[in-house]
């Protein structure tokens, strides 16, 4: 681990000085900068709000892409080294700064998938543990269960962590780390000069510079590059959210169905999600939304058509074409990088895409193929 940064220069004419400087502190940017911290490198994060209070918080938390079976193989990779990192990742959170992610392994249940067939195909091929149900089997998996489902497939070896709690680790490990995190630094501009760029200019026309500069800015991302005239594919697509509040253990397992589904959390919360929106950058939650999301989870969960939601948001997702991120450099900037457009997958797919990134910018030999990825 290196020592604390000395304090950075705030001044336009005295630009800031880091190895790399990140932009966004969602997961994917606190993730990524965890890693190159990790790596020795001096690392400033700069922050439009306060960290972790976007689409990441917003999120469910389930480890795993719903559905996973439709996704293309590159989505499907990187899925896979995270869940074989989560466990590890949250232990470690857990023991470096005394907050516990939550890391519950409870399995899913999805009911009625018409594409049952192909999900056993897939989950032969990747190894994943996947059992078929049907008739009484299936509320004797999850008891409870609402009625008039037919079928479910059992993934017992799916998980979901408790985003928010997640994010309050990550922030204190990147402090720990000697990460120089900078709330209330909108980036709005850039320097550049001769294929590179040379410092992010914030709101309050402080200049930061850097040699290598990487855009975590989820939804927002296309925004943060639109000065230097690089296109990102990545648009907004908002999601809204349900919790309850239960008895803990009542709900044992996260079910899916009809695109909807139900998540605990180990002291009795449960969340029901979610939609999905084009709304622009709106993300005021809609009465529309809170009837249509209550009787999904009354389908769901019976238990929960005798409760009313605790609390109702919503949160941004940023889409990319087909769900497949953008991790590399950009083509035009000799140190310019992005880790952007997760998606509906963000919260499962942070640490092998902080840790792509991360080998990318560093020189160090991928884990994964890097061309499905590429920015283009
Ligand atoms: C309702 C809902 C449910 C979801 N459920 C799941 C799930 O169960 N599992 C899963 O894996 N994923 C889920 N997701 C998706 C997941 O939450 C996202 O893919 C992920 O959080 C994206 O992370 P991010 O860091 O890229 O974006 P964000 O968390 O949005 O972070 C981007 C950050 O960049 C900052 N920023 C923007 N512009 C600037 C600027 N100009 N200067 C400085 N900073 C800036 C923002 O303030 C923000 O903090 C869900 C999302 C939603 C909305």
């Amino acid at each position: 681990m290196h020592s604390p940064n000395p304090p950075l220069l705030m001044d336009a004419c005295a630009p800031a000085t880091a190895d790399v400087i990140v932009v966004g502190g969602g997961v994917m940017g606190m993730m990524t900068a965890r890693e190159l911290a990790l790596a020795g490198r001096r690392v400033l994060l700069l922050e439009r709000g306060q960290v972790g209070a976007e689409a990441s918080w917003a999120g469910g938390g389930i480890v795993s892409p719903l559905y996973p079976w439709r996704y293309p193989p590159a989505v499907t990779a990187l899925a896979h080294l995270a869940q074989q990192a989560y466990p590890v990742l949250a232990s470690r959170l857990l023991a470096d700064t005394g907050i516990d992610p939550e890391y519950f392994s409870c399995g899913m249940l999805l009911v009625d998938a018409e594409d049952a067939r192909d999900a056993r195909a897939w989950a032969g091929i990747q190894g994943q543990m996947l059992k078929v149900l049907g008739g009484e089997s299936l509320s004797r998996q999850v008891p409870g269960l609402g009625p008039g489902w037919r079928s479910g497939l059992w993934m017992p070896a799916i998980a979901n962590i408790r985003n928010p709690r997640l994010l309050a680790a990550l922030a204190a490990s990147l402090r720990a780390l000697g990460v120089d995190v900078r709330e209330q630094a909108a980036v709005v501009d850039w320097r550049q000069a001769g294929g590179r760029v040379t410092a992010a200019v914030t709101g309050s026309g402080e200049a930061f510079a850097a040699d290598s500069f990487v855009v975590c800015g989820g939804a927002w991302s296309s925004r943060l590059l639109a000065p230097l005239r690089a296109g990102l594919p990545v648009k907004p697509v908002r999601g809204q959210m349900l919790m309850y509040r239960l008895a803990p253990g009542e709900l044992p397992a996260i079910i899916l169905g009809e695109g909807r589904y139900v998540i605990p959390r180990r002291d009795g919360h449960v969340l029901c999600g979610s939609t999905l929106e084009e709304a622009g950058f709106d993300t005021v939650p809609t009465a529309v939304a809170y009837d249509s999301l209550m009787k999904s989870a009354g389908r769901l969960w019976p238990a929960l058509c005798g409760s009313l939601p605790v609390a109702q948001w919503a949160g941004l997702r940023p889409a990319a074409p087909n769900g497949i991120p953008f991790i590399g450099r950009v083509p035009e900037f000799d140190n310019l990088w992005v880790n952007a457009g997760q998606f509906r997958n963000g919260l499962v797919l942070a640490p092998a895409s902080a840790q792509l990134l991360a080998d990318l910018l560093l020189g160090r030999e991928p884990r994964v193929d890097p061309r499905p990825y590429q920015v283009l």
